[in-house]
């Protein structure tokens, strides 16, 4: 057996690994249950050769006991979005033709509708679990390993490939920045379709014989609790849920904010990264935890890139240094390398830890990356005193928010679907709690105008399937005679004036 992860976790024998609803598990009952998940979708088979493997598993023991399974069994893992409703969902079984899907009996009912008209072997997670072992296949590092799915501007979602040795390289840039050790304990909050969640907090974790606490989904008030109980050293998250926990810590009595804020005392570092962590909030999660965040920069096709120290001035509204194994330039409209201070440019990467591909879309992979193999982030930086700050995505129709990037052509494609909606444009706006509001503009088919709190609604329902978290969604009435006069930056700062 070859994938790094997991001879490392081998090594790792008796010591805790994870913590879930279920109790406490080792790093060799995680083996064992993977090697049987193996075998089982192996089904006699001698090895997977990369068949896509789908699966919807709650954060937890068996979620870790899947992955590892379709990966010692030679397939490729598609963590699927746990929330995403059934025709998104397709959308990924039929865009990675997956051969098999592994459901956790909580999701059986919902996902049992996808199997109908498709050739999908169908895997509950108890019978996986309980299989017999059998030989498992040798994989090579340059294997595929994982497909996750990214939004960009122009197309549906993209699935960026990365191989065990990406993977590997990924886990170990961050496992040297950021010490990880054996003793760490971090506590997981973070979905687990999406690389922040996969790679920087479980992976990392269990590659460095660390115990991972594993939530379910993210709660505020859990969250504090754990923060209080449980000897936790570790804590990664996305701007919003720091926000979040902010709001919690404010809405409770005295004598429960001196416990939650000495309860972070104990904690070794606490890292914020996804999204642009606005300063104020960097300020008073200071004043609440004692912990200075460390901001990182990254992405689903290159790992992280930059950090702030472990040791050394976290400087606020920056993401730091490139992270050990990254290459990390910056490259102006016209293809020239930046070398001075406070000039912007694009942030192109290179190194092992950057993704094989897009999956199945060879002009896109082309696209991403230039002639000499840099991978083109599309997000704009600047060097401020040897420190990296970001300035915003060099494409005005990604929007990141609440940490998940989605992309406004696609919102605008199901806005003109309403029936009274002639035009819109949509826009991310500055938002300290969502890192980006999505907007709206609508241009109305009558001189009636529309009741914006109704499209607001019907809106909801139709964009569950593009991860736009419901209450950050804002629209505004345009008159009729500006349709096609202004431009995305001029619908931007409609909003921004009126927050
Ligand atoms: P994803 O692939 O979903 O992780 O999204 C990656 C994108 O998130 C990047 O291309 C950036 O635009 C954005 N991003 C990640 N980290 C930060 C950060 N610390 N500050 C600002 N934007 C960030």
């Amino acid at each position: 057996m070859s994938i790094p992860l997991l001879a490392r976790a081998r090594q790792h024998g008796d010591r805790l690994a994870i913590v879930d609803a279920a109790g406490e598990h080792s790093y060799a009952e995680v083996g064992a249950a993977a090697w049987r998940v193996a075998s089982h979708i192996l089904n006699g088979r001698d090895d997977l050769r990369e068949a896509r493997v789908a699966f919807m598993v709650p954060p937890g023991f068996d979620y870790v006991a899947v992955q590892w399974g379709v990966w010692l069994a030679g397939g490729v893992a598609v963590p699927l979005c746990l929330s995403h409703p059934l025709p998104e969902i397709e959308y990924v079984l039929d865009d990675t033709a997956a051969e098999i899907l592994i459901v956790h009996p909580d999701f059986e009912a919902k996902l049992r509708p996808a199997t109908a008209g498709r050739d999908l072997r169908f895997v509950s997670t108890p019978d996986a679990l309980a299989a017999d072992e059998a030989p498992l296949p040798e994989i090579e590092e340059t294997r595929r390993a994982m497909i996750l799915y990214t939004s960009g501007t122009t197309s549906r979602p993209k699935g960026v490939v990365t191989t065990h040795r990406n993977i590997e390289a990924q886990i170990t840039s961050l496992i040297e920045a950021w010490a990880w050790r054996a003793d760490d304990r971090i506590l997981h909050v973070l979905p687990l379709h999406h690389t922040h969640g996969i790679i920087n907090v479980l992976s990392c974790a269990l590659w460095a014989g660390a115990a991972c606490e594993m939530l379910h989904a993210f709660d505020a008030e859990t969250v504090w609790q754990r923060f209080v109980e449980s000897p936790l050293t570790l804590f990664m998250a996305v701007p919003t849920i720091y926000v979040r926990l902010i709001q919690a810590w404010e809405g409770a009595g005295e004598a429960e904010q001196q416990k939650r804020s000495e309860a972070c005392e104990k904690m070794r570092l606490m890292v914020s990264g996804s999204a642009a962590l606005p300063v104020s909030v960097l300020a008073r999660w200071c004043e609440i935890s004692g912990h200075t965040l460390l901001e990182r920069y990254g992405m689903t096709e290159i790992g992280m890139a930059l950090s702030n120290p472990l040791h050394g001035e976290r400087r606020p509204g920056t993401v730091g240094q490139p992270l050990p194994g990254v290459d990390l330039r910056l490259v102006d409209e016209n293809g020239s390398l930046i070398y001075e201070e406070e000039a912007p440019g694009q942030v192109q990467v290179r190194g092992p830890a950057v993704f094989l591909e897009y999956w199945q879309r060879p002009d896109a992979t082309q696209e991403a990356f230039t002639d000499d193999g840099w991978f083109r982030t599309g997000d704009v930086a600047l060097v401020e005193d040897g420190y990296y700050r970001l300035l915003g995505r060099s494409s005005v129709d990604i929007i990141k928010t609440g940490g998940e990037k989605v992309s406004a052509l696609e919102i605008e494609e199901v806005l003109r679907k309403h029936p009274h909606v002639a035009e819109c444009a949509v826009v991310g706006v500055p938002d300290a709690e969502w890192g980006e509001r999505v907007c709206a503009a609508i241009v109305c088919r009558t001189d009636e105008g529309l009741d914006t709190e109704t499209l607001r609604v019907w809106a909801k329902d139709h964009l569950a399937p593009f991860k736009v978290p419901t209450r950050c969604l804002f629209v505004a009435d345009l008159p009729r005679n500006v349709m096609g006069k202004v431009t995305k930056p001029e619908v931007k700062e409609l909003f921004a004036d009126r927050s």
